[in-house]
């Protein structure tokens, strides 16, 4: 058995300078760095290196990005073969940092994951036959996100939506929803109110819930992970690190983690705590895909705090 996620590709180009150009201006930047991600393959490796089966479908580009992604997934060892090239650019973000001010600019280029269209994943049904579980986020097409619902449910397999980046998301979308985690945004955005105390979560993922929602499972950083469901919420105190260097893909990490303890048949419960541990181990390193732990770490973490 398997998880298969539906999601992007990304690669973000990140310079640090002193100054960020006015218009019409040229200035000389510090550094430059190029780092993978894209929620789809950042929560694909955060399930792959907890030790699941992951088919991951989407869309690189015809150029460099396109080789170098691959590339990377191949030495991982993850399998590609379901990865589509189109005749478009790969996705990427222009990340413009300004090391004075502490402020970025940011440009997002979906390129090609824009191109993974309805033919594509129609291509692909023998493998919602196999899965346990389908995984999306919010960075397809809203006709990639709708087909991949249907047919998750059309299969019988649980579907596990990541609800970001934020988007609208009408009451026909949220029924019948297995899984739902979104950060407190997130949650904040789904139900149009500004989120201020746990009484508030509680209250509104009760009411995404009554919308039909099986599990939603709120992801609130250093305070952990809140689940509620018909029975009630239950909060998930996060695992204490020592020294918190960068958050990126926390929240990347924790999905695919609990992700992969559903898929090998643990209980909600193990799930939210293993991919808690997984989430804090991801904050203590830089990066996105560097900082996803491997299943021997999250084990090793949890087993301290017994
Ligand atoms: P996102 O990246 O989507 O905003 P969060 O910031 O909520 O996601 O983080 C996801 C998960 O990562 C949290 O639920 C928690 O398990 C873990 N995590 C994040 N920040 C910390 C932290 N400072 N200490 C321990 N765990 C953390």
């Amino acid at each position: 058995m398997s998880i298969l996620i539906v999601g992007s590709f990304m690669t973000d180009l990140v310079v640090r300078t002193h100054k960020a150009p006015q218009q019409g201006e040229t200035v000389i930047g510090n550094h430059f760095d190029m780092f993978l991600g894209g929620k789809g393959a950042n929560q694909a490796i955060s399930a792959f290196r907890q030790g699941s089966r992951v088919h991951l479908l989407g869309a690189l580009g015809d150029d460099a990005f396109g080789d170098n992604f691959l590339n990377f997934l191949n030495t991982e060892n993850f399998d590609t073969s379901h990865i589509e090239r189109k005749a478009l650019p790969s996705g990427v973000g222009q990340i413009v940092v300004n090391e004075t001010t502490g402020q970025n600019q940011i440009i997002i280029i979906p390129g090609a994951n824009l191109g993974y269209d309805s033919n594509d994943l129609m291509q692909k049904v023998h493998l919602f036959k196999e899965a346990n579980l389908i995984v999306n986020q919010l960075e397809m097409s809203d006709e990639v996100t709708i087909l991949t619902k249907q047919l998750a449910k059309k299969y019988g397999k649980p579907y596990l939506l990541n609800p970001a980046p934020y988007k609208i998301l009408d009451d026909e979308f949220l029924n019948d929803i297995d899984y739902l985690t979104p950060n407190e945004s997130e949650l904040a955005g789904l139900v149009g109110k500004s989120l201020n105390c746990l009484g508030d979560y509680e209250d509104a993922a009760k009411s995404l819930v009554d919308k039909g929602v099986k599990h939603v499972i709120v992801t609130l950083g250093g305070a952990g992970a809140l689940h509620c469901n018909k029975t009630g919420c239950q909060l998930y105190p996060s695992f204490k690190v020592n020294q918190v260097l960068d958050t990126t893909a926390a929240g990347d990490t924790f999905n695919g983690a609990f992700a992969a303890q559903i898929d090998q048949g643990y209980s909600i419960h193990e799930a939210i705590i293993f991919a808690n541990a997984a989430g804090a181990l991801s904050v203590t390193k830089q990066g996105a895909i560097p900082s996803i732990p491997t299943r021997v770490d999250v084990l090793k973490l949890i087993e301290k705090n017994k």
